[in-house]
């Protein structure tokens, strides 16, 4: 209950001013912090979106606005601010998916599934959003395969890891099995590597055509501050060639 009045308060108190939540299409005098790190600038006062929430959905409307026609999207593991905006939109046959971990809760618009075993049929999606997902799976080639596999030729995937650009390649230790030893080389107790500069190689060798979007080259400081890009993150466009 004073979670709810204190999320109230905070949402309308904050209305107003001059950043822009493009999720939830409203303006408010700031963005607040986000994460175990308290990102500031960062997570939405109405919606709760962070920064790349907001610029997976700058992306991916762009996307649907171009294509002009129905198209189905595949949601891996959903961003509930998100999801609410893609399930109303006319255009869009909504499809998400999660891997149930025991003590969660899910929205009923979320299917059971595992990346590792992807039980659409080929070519069955226009556009296809990963986020935050790929550091968890220990097999992430076959999880990369399997987007390919069921996105149509031309079609799209939007895919956010964590990524340091300070290393050249991906660190991960296949023996380090245990949460603290987890937590001590990846920063996350669940996280099974770190990705680096050869992720974007990672994606080529797969066979997809593959581009890393770095927002803070496209959009000024002030746009930034704005629309709460500050923390941007890379996200990797995949497009499954047509042939
Ligand atoms: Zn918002």
């Amino acid at each position: 209950m004073f979670e709810k009045i204190k999320y109230l308060f905070r949402k309308y108190a904050l209305l107003g001013g001059n950043v822009y939540c493009n999720i939830c299409e409203r303006k408010y005098l700031t963005f607040l912090p986000s994460g175990d790190e308290l990102k500031a600038h960062s997570k939405c006062p109405g919606c709760s979106s962070i920064d790349r929430h907001r610029q997976l959905y700058s992306l991916t409307t762009a996307f649907i606005k171009e294509k002009r026609s129905k198209i189905n999207l595949l949601h891996i593991a959903p961003q509930h601010a998100l999801a609410t905006r893609y399930i109303k939109m006319p255009l869009v046959n909504y499809t998400a998916i999660d891997k149930f971990e025991k003590g969660y809760k899910y929205p009923h618009y979320v299917k059971q599934m595992d990346i590792g075993n992807l039980q659409f049929d080929e070519n069955s999606f226009d556009l296809l959003i990963c986020s935050h997902v790929l550091e968890h799976v220990i097999d992430d080639t076959l999880a990369l395969q399997n987007f390919m596999r069921v996105l149509k030729p031309g079609g799209v995937g939007f895919l956010v890891v964590p990524y340091f650009s300070n290393l050249t390649k991906t660190y991960e230790d296949l023996n380090a099995n245990s949460a603290e030893t987890r937590l001590l080389l990846y920063g996350q107790h669940d996280h099974v590597r770190k990705y680096g500069c050869d992720f974007i190689n990672k994606l080529s060798a797969i066979g997809w055509v593959a581009e890393m979007i770095d927002f803070s080259k496209f959009y000024s400081e002030t746009e930034c501050i704005k629309l709460g890009y500050l923390n941007a993150e890379p996200i990797f466009k995949v497009t499954k060639p047509n042939n």
